[in-house]
């Protein structure tokens, strides 16, 4: 049987960008949409040329090799021919191979938004696509509203459906703007606009996530017939966002519900880039990955009961729905209090660390981590912690440095113009092959002045930790009142790409984050030497 082609739309730089916090320049634009043609996405949606300076000048150039790159605009206005309309204009001289033009279909909107007749409304749909056609684009239509407008008129929805469909557009898409339609609606509606004529290799689904179900209406409406699905990376978008593509790839792919009736430009050895596009993208964003992710968060394989650990370990395909490493992700078995010591062997293996099950240091390290659990310590979430202190209890980790004592002072007093000012200064010494070494830094916050002196010098390590960023800082006091333990939590990357986790625990948050911050540094100088950082590599 041959199979049939599903399309990709992205729309992550037009819809994505309505997220709340988001906005992109030209220059993140254009590394977007180098990500997303490399990645294999047919269609990518550049945004509103004409709109705004920002998408005006991406559209001064194609931005895609393989990919089509696609103009998103409103049809002509009523009232005006298509070769006056200013707006229309601008879409057709940019440089996109298409145009995505967006039109109501819902009539009670066509009264009250644009104020214009239910026949003038469906005119402009079809001159603007004959004007795209025209010029050499390949034209679609969002259909905004779809499916409140087929539910409150269908006759109407239809009519602009068929409209965009005969006056020559390849892809007519049904948006559910609203977000709130469900599965079920979706594909009874989806098959009743192919029954009126519409083919459904000319049809696309656009849905929002308003009730956690983006994912579920977009394969509903393949089910139905549908031949190009729209989302975005990591189902960024206004509200609660859109059709999350890395979900929705990697599902159509890899379950047989869909791969057995479908095919799409990304094979498996692409497949496998998705992990790192999406993190890519966080990266972009400036913000920590997901852990729960569907496919592609760190905790998507991971598991950390025993009993479990051990036959996932004997059988992954027990506990797992797809192989980890399909997507470019990768198994995590973790340590914690409720593991037993198969566990614990295994952890330790696929971090490259051998021990015997009847070494007695297996068991001293086993009763550290526990103990140190009780007391607050949580290495299923700070897998590089939990690695440097294996490599302590089992065999040796190099002295690279010791340190001497810091020192952090907080400081709240008026500045020269009466205002209240808070400064924080911070003093390490450290010493590297006998010589003491002692930096000072300042800064706003305490754990901020004590990473700036602490990374102050480092002596002839010190070009090896330039690289280091912290990505992400979380605290968490674990009991209240003043005598609380606090808890911290370190994110860490480096130029190669690669995140680790480390963990602190003190009744002072100052500790606490000193201790965190240490072990990213040691086990920074461990991973530059290939002595760490295997299972974080993979
Ligand atoms: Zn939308």
């Amino acid at each position: 049987m041959t199979k049939e082609r599903i399309y990709l739309f992205d729309t992550t730089l037009r819809d994505g960008q309505q997220t709340p916090g988001i906005d992109f320049s030209v220059e993140d634009k254009i590394a977007i949409a180098t990500m997303l043609d490399e990645f294999g996405i047919d269609y990518v949606e550049g945004g509103y040329p004409g709109a705004n300076p920002t998408d005006t000048s991406f559209f001064s150039e194609k931005r895609t090799q393989k990919s089509s790159f696609v103009a998103f605009g409103m049809t002509k206005r009523a009232g005006v021919s298509a070769s006056n309309d200013p707006g229309l204009a601008s879409l057709i001289q940019a440089k996109s191979d298409a145009i995505c033009f967006v039109a109501k279909s819902w009539d009670y909107h066509v009264e009250v938004a644009l104020g214009i007749s239910n026949q003038e409304n469906l005119d402009c749909i079809a001159e603007s696509v004959k004007a795209a056609v025209a010029a050499g684009k390949e034209a679609m239509v969002d259909c905004e509203h779809f499916f409140d407008g087929y539910k409150a008129n269908p006759a109407y929805a239809l009519d602009c459906a068929r409209t965009a469909y005969e006056a020559g557009a390849r892809w007519v898409v049904l948006c559910d703007t609203n977000g709130g339609t469900q599965p079920p609606e979706v594909r009874a509606i989806v098959e009743s606009v192919i029954a009126h004529g519409i083919p459904g290799r000319c049809l696309g689904i656009h849905a929002h996530n308003d009730t956690g179900q983006a994912i579920a209406n977009s394969l509903a409406a393949v089910d139905a017939g549908v031949r190009q699905v729209q989302g975005t990376l990591n189902g960024i978008g206004e509200r609660c966002g859109n059709a999350n593509l890395v979900t929705l790839i990697p599902t159509l792919a890899l379950k047989n519900s869909y791969n057995e009736f479908y095919e799409m430009a990304i094979d498996a050895e692409r497949l496998q880039g998705l992990t790192g596009l999406s993190h890519a993208f966080d990266e972009l964003l400036n913000r920590s990955p997901d852990h729960q992710a569907p496919y592609v968060g760190a905790s998507a394989f991971a598991t950390k009961a025993g009993i479990h650990a051990s036959a996932l370990l004997k059988d992954p395909r027990t506990y797992e729905h797809v192989p980890p490493e399909s997507v470019g992700n990768f198994r995590k078995v973790m340590v914690s209090d409720q593991g037993g010591k198969a566990n614990f062997i295994n952890a330790l293996k696929r971090r490259g660390i051998e021990v015997s099950k009847d070494d007695p240091k297996l068991d001293m390290l086993i009763s550290i981590v526990k103990e140190r659990e009780a007391s607050g310590y949580a290495y299923e979430g700070a897998d590089a912690s939990f690695e440097l202190l294996a490599r302590r209890t089992l065999g040796t980790i190099p002295e690279f440095f010791a340190i001497d004592g810091f020192r952090v002072m907080v400081e709240r007093r008026f500045d020269s113009h009466g205002r209240i000012k808070v400064v924080s200064e911070a003093v390490v010494k450290i010493v590297i092959d006998g010589q003491t070494l002692m930096s000072v830094a300042e800064a706003e916050g305490p754990v901020n002045a004590l990473d700036l002196a602490l990374r102050k010098d480092f002596g002839k390590y010190q070009h090896e930790i330039d690289d280091l960023v912290l990505a992400d800082f979380k605290v968490r006091i674990l009991n209240g009142g003043t005598e609380a333990i606090t808890r911290v939590l370190i994110e860490s990357i480096d130029s190669s790409g690669v995140r680790w986790w480390t963990v602190g625990v003190s009744e002072n948050i100052i500790d606490a984050s000193f201790q965190a911050l240490m072990d990213s540094v040691i086990y920074k100088l461990m991973k530059n030497r290939h002595m760490a950082g295997r299972i974080a590599a993979e």
